[in-house]
């Protein structure tokens, strides 16, 4: 019998995405496309690595039979004979052989020398100029993958089907993946990738899960089973946390919860600061299920709803019917507050099944959002359509993302005119006095405010994009997450730009990025001259608490100072120093 091993405490570091701590076993998810990882392997090794690559082989072949058996069932034998193709491939000596020899040769585990033959016969063949060799080729692509999946013991499990309480870690998560977790099931989750401003981070935060991002490697080093605690304040996962850990995450929980208590009771209080001025303060949503939490929250209505769901994990673009069903159902949840309902904002880090996209070189500048949706004004029509006839509930706002210049937000209101007369025409009743918002995300759009200021009857500034697209700064890559400063005195003129050309036009200005949740901003946010911040449900009331512990005086003197400082540290600096000062207890 073997004795068991001593389990020491190990901790991970990587950046924390969504606050809170969990603790539990792991589910590791790896997806197809991952490499397999690369490791030199000793001589006594061979013969486990040989009989590793016969099981994978033996397991691959029994799923090919069953997938023939199962599509014959479904569709007819003769589709079925397509997997003779792939059955040939797992029998096939040479490649079997050549497999053998390398391992023998380069002595490096047997799914990286798998998945190095297979890519070359895949090459060759796929170079030659014979239709039925390039097929050949795609069939060897196809059982490479089964067979390296079998090799590294992968789950081919869809995430929305892991039936255990569990903490998810993987390489990566898409928010498609995001939206199939079940909030039930997975108490938090831990990448090897990622970032803040991610929108899978950001859907960790609307799911009210903590989350880290960027451990490196971690979905390599830990097994399913494994036991973890998270901890997404400080962005650490700690592997077999031992007594002394779990006894100062108690302490630092019962702590936090107080501090949460507290702020519950602000639930039914004004956003409103010392000296009277009010901000409105309301609520992201990325899913219809949220609304829950925002109406928990003590947020006065939506400032984002993000309508990318409708399409996430797909196979059919949504109809009229149902979208309209979605938009008045949470407009009523919500009365008398309101709901500003942002249209389709496919693209960047947001990838649509239903919408088979072409692969663009640079994605986050590519056909995305409204771009996309004056091309493809079909599918932007029946979501306008859905929008308008929800709006007859009179507390629906709608708003446009990605708006680079005028000529698009006009092309964008031309569309919706049609929609209207449409509407008129067949007796449809809706709100012909709906306000009409351009979100302000790209540079040009920051700067030609003034322009697009008469188009409009409010402004919701996006800072994700904003940052990303005026510091040249991939909001979704870790390695240069140290340059995505919201601090930058470049951010902030643009917000003052934006600001002041919409009170100069008698527009209302509302933030809906990242940024309005950050409660170490909140005075300067305020000193700029917003009207309104909308946030993750969850961080509604601190931004509340904080309002309330400020007045104008102190946030004007802030930004009067900060428009002087040089560098996005010495202004974050500088702002921390007033948070610090009004609300310790908010900051980590
Ligand atoms: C933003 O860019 O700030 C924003 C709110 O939109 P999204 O995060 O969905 O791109
Ligand atoms: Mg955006």
């Amino acid at each position: 019998m073997s004795e068991e091993q001593p389990r020491t405490e190990k901790r991970f570091h990587g950046v924390g995405v969504s606050p809170g701590i969990a603790r539990g076993t792991i589910f590791v998810h790896r997806t197809d496309d991952e490499e397999p990882p690369v490791r030199r392997i000793g001589d006594a090794e061979l013969p486990g690595e040989i009989a590793r690559l016969e099981a994978a082989l033996i397991a691959t072949r029994a799923q090919i039979l069953e997938m023939q058996e199962r599509i014959a069932e479904a569709i007819g034998a003769k589709d079925a004979g397509i997997f003779d193709a792939h059955l040939l491939v797992v029998e096939d000596r040479t490649l079997i052989d050549e497999v053998l020899r390398t391992l023998a040769r380069d002595k490096t585990n047997v799914e990286h020398v798998f998945q190095q033959v297979a890519n070359r016969y895949s090459k060759t063949l796929s170079e030659i100029d014979d239709p039925y060799l390039r097929e050949r080729a795609l069939d060897i692509h196809d059982v490479a993958r089964r067979v390296i999946h079998n090799l590294m013991g992968k789950s081919t499990k869809p995430l929305s089907s892991i039936d255990t309480v569990h903490i998810l870690v993987s390489h990566n998560l898409t928010p498609s993946d995001t939206a199939q977790l079940n909030r039930h099931l997975a108490l938090g989750f831990a990448t090897d990738v990622g970032s803040k401003t991610s929108h899978t981070a950001i859907m960790a935060r609307s799911l009210n899960i903590p989350a880290v991002v960027g451990l490196h490697n971690v979905s390599e080093v830990l097994q399913t089973g494994d036991h973890v605690l998270l901890d997404g304040y400080n962005g650490l996962l700690i592997l077999n946390p031992n007594d002394q850990t779990l006894w100062e995450y108690g302490e630092l929980e019962v702590k936090k919860s107080q501090v949460e208590e507290k702020l519950t009771e602000l639930r039914e209080t004004a956003s409103t600061t010392v000296d009277g001025r009010h901000v409105i303060l309301s609520a992201n949503m990325e899913l219809p299920d949220e609304i829950e939490f925002v109406l928990k929250s003590g947020a006065e209505g939506v400032g984002l709803y993000r309508t990318e769901f409708f399409y996430l994990n797909k196979s059919e673009l949504p109809d009229e019917e149902e979208q309209y069903e979605n938009y008045k159902k949470v407009a009523e949840q919500l009365m008398p507050n309101s709901v500003i309902i942002r249209t389709l904002d496919l693209g960047g880090d947001k990838f649509m099944s239903a919408l088979d996209l072409p692969e663009e070189l640079n994605p986050f500048l590519g056909w995305r959002a409204i771009r996309f949706c004056l091309e493809k004004i079909d599918i932007f029509k029946v979501q306008l359509r859905a929008i308008l006839r929800a709006s007859s509930l009179g507390n629906i706002r709608l708003m446009y993302p990605m708006v680079s210049g005028v000529d698009e937000l006009r092309r964008a209101n031309a569309v919706l005119d049609e929609c209207k007369t449409e509407l008129n025409n067949e007796g449809i009743p809706f709100n012909e006095n709906m306000e009409i918002g351009a979100m302000i995300e790209v540079p040009s759009a920051a700067l030609t405010a003034d322009i697009l200021a008469r188009e409009v009857d409010f402004f919701s500034i996006g800072t994700n994009d904003l940052i990303q697209y005026s510091i040249a700064v991939d909001r979704v890559n870790e390695r240069i997450s140290h340059l995505y400063e919201p601090t930058h005195p470049a951010i902030i003129r643009l917000i003052k730009t934006v600001i002041d050309a919409a009170h100069a036009h008698n527009l209302w200005v509302g933030i809906c990025g990242e940024m309005a949740g950050e409660v170490t901003l909140t005075p300067l946010l305020i000193g700029l001259g917003v009207d309104e911040l909308s946030t993750g449900a969850a961080l509604v009331p601190r931004v509340k608490r904080a309002v309330q512990s400020l007045d104008i005086g102190i946030c004007l003197q802030l930004v009067d100072e900060v428009m002087r400082l040089e560098s996005p540290s010495e202004i974050l600096a500088r702002c921390e120093e007033i948070a610090k000062s009004h609300y310790p207890e908010l900051l980590n």
